[in-house]
């Protein structure tokens, strides 16, 4: 029985442990954020294991054979590495586990996020690993934990996944390997500067914060009136979501030819990805608004917010909408625009205003310093971005 190791304890780990049992494969779990580990196997334990509830009706349960907060226990012996967590802790992650790491292990994340290839390929040739590394374009799932330990609803699945592999020559028996493993079609693009673009995440969570928020940061809500996020979509929202997508079709353009191997056409634009993710899940696909509101895969989730001392509700802008998409997509994307000569002022709007929620200058200077842009890697030309994106054309 081959072994997977899953790397974190949140929504999309309690997803893949009974789907990866269920696919025949003996599940390991890696969670060191607090007692995570302690408690998923509690969890489990009291459960008979872990269940899932699909959005159709159906459950599943499965079990994980071993949860450990160290790496050493669980890392050894997978055949595959599953990140599934936020961007902010893959490196943490990849530090801890790359020396346990077997030589034909493959390491993947659940979503990528933006420049995921630099920093994976990064640390594992520190730890003189051999790079074999895949990054999905979204998680398959919106997922949320009823139960820890013990149950996870999916509100949505998506039709299809786009999946990114180092080396490229491996991405159609990576997807075809999680294919069987998730029960999902994935579908093979041709680079990670492909899937760094086209991330839509980073447009849909800091554009939407932006256009609910902006002006209005400080306004609070008694529970009930927390605006609905995705469904809260109006034309302002929609003008902005589309302005920056606008902008990062723009940089697809530019580095097309400059960039052999870059297909601009795996990075779709902002609608045109909706519509194919949520394909049977929309109701009135005739605007990039009606996309939003009318998705059932979207329906009932609300603008992250946190209760004040007085009871009421405001827009949390530490939630991963800002600190996730921000410095792990929209700077990465702003990084490489930089690199191509390319303007993006909607990106740029979007980006400043974030920065003041966040507290932390991501566009002053030319460092990026704090984001995953090329340039914390030292690529500070675009030439050293497409030398570096040719490694994983390389025949080995
Ligand atoms: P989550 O918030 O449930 O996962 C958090 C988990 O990450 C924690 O439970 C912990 O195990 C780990 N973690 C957090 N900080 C850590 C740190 N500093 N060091 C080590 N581990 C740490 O996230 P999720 O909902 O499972 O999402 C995973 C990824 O999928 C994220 O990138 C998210 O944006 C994306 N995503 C999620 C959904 C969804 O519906 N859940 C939908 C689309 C995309």
């Amino acid at each position: 029985m081959p072994t997977v190791t899953i790397c974190g304890g949140g929504n999309a780990a309690h997803v893949l442990i009974p789907l990866a049992h269920a696919a025949g494969w003996e599940v390991n779990v890696y969670a060191p954020h607090d007692d995570e580990a302690e408690r998923l196997q509690q969890g489990m334990a009291r459960n008979g294991g872990l269940r899932v509830l699909f959005e159709d009706g159906r459950e599943m349960i499965g079990q994980a054979h071993k949860t450990s907060a160290n790496p050493a226990e669980v890392i050894p012996g997978a055949a595959l590495v599953l990140l599934a967590l936020p961007a902010f802790a893959h490196g943490p992650t990849l530090e801890a586990i790359a020396p346990h790491l077997d030589p034909d292990a493959i390491a993947g994340a659940l979503p990528a996020r933006g420049g995921f290839d630099y920093q994976t390929e990064a640390i594992l040739r520190r730890a003189s690993k051999a790079a074999r590394f895949f990054g999905l374009q979204t998680l398959p799932w919106a997922c949320r934990i009823s139960r820890y330990g013990e149950e996870v609803t999916i509100l949505g699945t998506k039709a299809v996944v786009d999946l990114a592999s180092f080396p490229a020559s491996e991405a159609a028996g990576v997807a075809e390997l999680l294919g069987g493993l998730l029960q999902l079609p994935f579908c093979p693009i041709s680079s990670f500067l492909a899937l760094t673009l086209a991330n839509t995440g980073q447009i849909i969570h800091p554009g939407i914060m932006y256009g609910l928020c902006y002006g209005r940061e400080e306004e609070t809500y008694a529970r009930e009136e927390i605006p609905h996020f995705y469904q809260g979509v109006d034309s302002f929202t929609a003008e902005k979501l589309q302005a920056m997508s606008d902008d990062i079709q723009s940089v697809a353009a530019v580095l097309a030819p400059a960039v052999p191997g870059f297909r601009p056409d795996d990075v779709l634009p902002l609608y045109d990805w909706v519509c194919r993710a949520y394909a049977g899940d929309i109701a009135d696909e005739s605007t990039l608004t009606s996309a939003f509101v009318t998705n059932r895969a979207y329906a009932g989730l609300r603008v992250p917010a946190r209760a004040g001392e007085d009871g009421r509700y405001r827009a949390d802008f530490t939630a991963r909408y800002l600190a996730e998409d921000v410095p792990y997509g929209l700077v990465v994307v702003r990084g490489i625009a930089h690199l191509a000569g390319v303007a993006t002022p909607a990106l740029d709007s979007v980006i400043k205003w974030a920065e003041e929620r966040l507290n932390h200058r991501y566009l002053d200077g030319d460092s990026y310093a704090g984001s995953r842009a090329p340039q914390v890697f030292d690529l500070n030309a675009l030439s050293q971005l497409v030398e570096s994106h040719l490694l994983q054309f390389e025949e080995r």
